[in-house]
């Protein structure tokens, strides 16, 4: 760091148009403007006002950079401005929104720039990403980013998590692989275990269990239509479906395919199929989970669909 360089805190916000790969790109153009770039993690912001206004993702970038504090901001609102032209016409000119919130140099209050960014202190969306790569960073007489955040009530501001800046979808078939790993081990333990002699009561639930689990899980594939990939990261073109089975569950698929196995697992009167289809329980929950922050990346209206419908799995439970 050379003696006229700045170490830089800048805010990053989208509520419009595809948020996530806006705030990706942007990453990358204030990687150019110095060094030693560290990036917080994603959050997602209920909007403030304004009734039609979509939630926000919201994030920091710290930065190196020997660019005075003008020029950084002229640097900054060419970036505003490419990524707003892209889709001018189409989502409006607030596609991107990038404030210094804060530097390490002397208070500045000028016509076109006062850093620290006068509302950053009162702003959870800014104080809790800076927490994370600058704690210390100074928002106000004698305020860390620390103590201002410690002032704050935490409202409507929720992290998506760190892995954000590359594409996750590898991570997704990982989980895809110990699915149908879970799957195949329960299909084995059916096929080798199995006893379909002595055909009573707990085997008759088992296949009404089953034959529900089925068809849940193939009414909710045929809702999800295009949409319906086995990876937990959602395609870019595909669309939210919140309609038909779910609007009661969240992930009908994962649930109907339990009800399927386990029901299966009773009707073979299988000790073993049962257990392992069990298992599918928490690891649904946990893939569930990371598919939703995925999902809250992709589709500004899942927050609302969470609080709508919400239960994950099991209607009324789960
Ligand atoms: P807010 O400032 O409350 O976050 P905003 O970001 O929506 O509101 P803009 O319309 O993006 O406001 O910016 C208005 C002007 O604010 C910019 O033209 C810029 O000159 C000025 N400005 C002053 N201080 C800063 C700062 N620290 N970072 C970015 N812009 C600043
Ligand atoms: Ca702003
Ligand atoms: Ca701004």
């Amino acid at each position: 760091m050379s003696s006229w360089s700045h170490k830089y805190a800048i805010s990053l916000g989208s509520n419009l148009g595809d948020r996530l790969q806006y705030l990706r790109d942007a990453v990358a153009s204030i990687e150019e403007l110095g060094s030693d770039l560290s990036v917080s993690s994603l959050y997602e912001t209920e909007p403030v006002g304004g009734p039609e206004q979509g939630p926000f993702l919201n994030a920091i970038a710290v930065v190196n950079s020997d660019l005075a504090p003008l020029d950084m901001l002229g640097e900054l609102q060419q970036i505003e401005n490419k990524a707003s032209r892209e889709r001018s016409v189409r989502w409006g000119p607030r596609t991107l929104d990038l404030d210094i919130v804060a530097y390490s140099g002397d208070p500045l209050d000028s016509p076109d720039l006062t850093v620290p960014h006068p509302r950053a202190k009162e702003r959870e969306f800014v104080l809790r990403p800076l927490g994370e790569v600058w704690a210390e960073a100074v928002v106000g007489d004698d305020l860390s980013a620390r103590a201002a955040l410690a002032e704050l009530p935490h409202d409507g501001v929720e992290s998506l998590g760190r892995g954000w800046l590359d594409d996750q979808r590898s991570k997704g078939w990982v989980l895809v692989a110990i699915q149908f790993a879970l799957v195949a081990a329960a299909a084995v333990a059916i096929f080798f275990g199995g006893d379909l002699a002595g055909f009573g009561l707990i085997e008759g639930f088992g296949v009404v269990l089953a034959l529900a689990g089925a068809v849940l899980a193939l009414w909710a594939s045929d809702a999800l239509g295009g949409a319906l990939t086995p990876n937990p990261v959602p395609r870019k073109d595909a669309v939210l479906v919140t309609g038909g089975p779910f609007s009661f569950v969240r992930h009908p698929i994962y649930g109907g395919v339990i009800l399927l196995m386990v029901g299966v697992g009773l009707a073979v009167s299988s000790p073993w199929a049962v257990a392992v289809s069990l298992a599918l329980i928490p690891f649904f929950w946990v893939k569930s989970g990371f598919e939703e922050r995925h999902l809250r990346m992709a589709y500004p209206g899942y927050r609302a669909y969470m609080e709508r419908v919400r239960h994950r799995i099991v209607p009324f439970v789960v």
